[in-house]
């Protein structure tokens, strides 16, 4: 007999508790060799006024145990609360959102029976690093961060994913079709890393496509690993075209600690009832024992859990006349999971999990090689609202400005050249992307930089912020304005 392993449980709020336990009931009657540790997350902990809905005795535990298995938590109304989850995934680094999307076919209902894919969310980069400014009358912005590491971290992953769960294709979807730097460098990682892996098929999908295809034709896709923002979204897409939202586990993972739960939330409505679906927290559960090498339990839950379904035995969000044989609550599901633990599905296909290898997925960055890195511009932002927004009075008084041969190029506005030889018809915010650059492309200092912003004030204008415009190994460094 194996040795326990350790985890961090939180029973959460609504039908939290509930559903924790039906969970707990099964993974113990299969046999998972689990110790808990118990913490309190969520409303009552919010309510004590701990913003981020977690004691320090939790991160503690979690520290300790490394393996989270979470119910869903409620926010409580009004301002002030930090989500728990982006603080967790934040705190320990849980980098990969891992989210399998199946059909359970006639016995739940879908249009689209085939679907068995696997979303990979990168889950700390992107525009969820939250840095935003308003930076004139009319214009906000975010910052959307992607990084070569945090990339090659989560496509590495996919790829490692892929070949546990013994599934054969990996997606890539991005717009670099637009974002050609840092969606391209996601693509591009990609396309390197897939090389490695010379028996798992890599293709890449322009996102708008990708989700159209993902909710037409989701069973062309096997795994999926996305940017923050487009796995945020597919992952929604892919649970509601499967049918299964009130099934869907889903785990987040890091280099160290992991964290697994249900995708929906904490159900208020139906909270205290015995009316609950426990299958999405089951189905993380399912995904946590694998993570620790229990995979013999994990198979003989995910069979039990289907075969289960098969018999018509149902909670009643999956109930369907004709098709479903029992309406059962939360007890009585887990109940009949336990009965059936050791058979398995007829119908559908029957879980299989990687036996000969239980360590848990890990990551080996390649070592980086640096580049030589030179300034050779730089874009100042200008707030001016003044003589009718007429871009040909910005450009003018702009090139009054000589920073040591450092000279305005060109002017953008929401990223289309007006200046100069705009056109009339363009639409001008207050919001002015100004390019300097030297005439013979020669480096500047950030003296120049200096010097350069100096005399735009002097000159009147209100800079609001600089980016610089840099090479990497001659390489450039910045996209080109639309028209330049
Ligand atoms: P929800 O997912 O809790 O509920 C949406 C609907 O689905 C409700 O009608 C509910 O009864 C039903 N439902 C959800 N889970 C079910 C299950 N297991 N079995 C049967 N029916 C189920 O979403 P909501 O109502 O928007 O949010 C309620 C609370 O949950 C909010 O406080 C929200 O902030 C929180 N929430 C938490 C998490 C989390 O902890 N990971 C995720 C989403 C929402």
């Amino acid at each position: 007999m194996s040795s326990k392993t350790k985890i961090t449980v939180a029973y959460g709020d609504g039908i939290g508790p509930e559903i924790m336990k039906a969970t707990l009931d099964i993974l113990e009657a299969a046999g998972a060799q689990l110790e808990y540790d118990v913490i309190e997350i969520g409303e009552q902990v919010y309510l004590k006024g701990i913003s981020s809905g977690m004691e320090p005795k939790a991160f503690d535990s979690l520290r300790e145990t490394k393996v989270f298995l979470k119910s869903p938590i409620t926010t409580p109304q009004g301002g002030g609360f930090k989500s728990l989850n982006v603080t967790t995934r934040k705190s320990f680094g849980l980098f990969a959102n891992v989210r399998p999307c199946k059909a359970y076919s006639p016995f739940v209902k879908t249009h689209f029976p085939k679907t068995d894919l696997v979303i990979i969310r990168e889950n700390e980069e992107d525009l969820y690093a939250g840095i935003e400014h308003r930076q004139t009358e009319e214009v906000y912005q975010t910052l959307k961060l992607i990084s070569q590491p945090g990339s090659e971290k989560i496509i590495r992953y996919a790829f490692e994913y892929a070949k546990k769960y013994n599934r054969k294709k990996v997606t890539c979807m991005t717009k670099d079709n637009i974002m050609k730097l840092a969606d391209g460098l996601f693509h591009k990682t990609f396309d390197e890393i897939a090389k490695e892996y010379p028996e798992i098929e890599a293709d890449h999908k322009i996102i708008d496509i990708g989700s159209a295809l993902i909710a037409e034709r989701p069973e062309i896709f096997d795994v999926i690993v996305t940017l923050n923002l487009y796995g945020d979204i597919i992952s929604d897409i892919a649970a509601q075209v499967t049918g299964s939202v009130g099934l869907g586990g889903s785990a987040n993972v890091g280099a160290e600690v992991a964290m697994f739960e249900a995708i929906h939330g904490s159900a208020p409505d139906i909270a205290g009832k015995d009316m609950a679906n426990p299958s999405g927290l089951l189905n993380g559960a399912i995904s946590m024992l694998v993570h620790i090498g229990q995979p013999e339990v994990a198979e003989k839950v995910a069979n039990a859990w289907m075969k289960t379904l098969e018999d018509g035995i149902h909670t009643g969000d999956i109930y369907q006349e004709g098709v479903s044989k029992e309406k059962v609550g939360t007890k009585g599901f887990a109940q009949a999971v336990i009965e059936r633990l050791g058979q398995s599905p007829s119908n559908m296909t029957p879980a299989s999990f990687d036996k000969s290898d239980d360590s848990p997925i890990s990551i080996k960055l390649r070592p980086v090689t640096k580049a030589k890195k030179e300034l050779v511009g730089v874009d100042v932002f200008i707030d001016w609202d003044e003589a009718g927004r007429n871009p040909d009075v910005i450009g003018e008084g702009l090139r009054k400005a000589d920073a040591n041969g450092l000279k305005l190029h060109l002017i953008t506005n929401r990223g289309v050249k007006v200046f100069p030889g705009g056109q009339p018809e363009t639409f001008c915010t207050d919001h002015w992307r100004c390019r300097f650059k030297t005439a013979d492309q020669k480096t500047i200092t950030h003296e120049d930089v200096l010097e350069l912003l100096r005399q735009i004030k002097e000159l009147g204008f209100d800079f609001i912020k600089t980016e610089h415009l840099y090479t990497f190994d001659g390489e450039r460094g910045y996209s080109l304005a639309q028209g330049e």
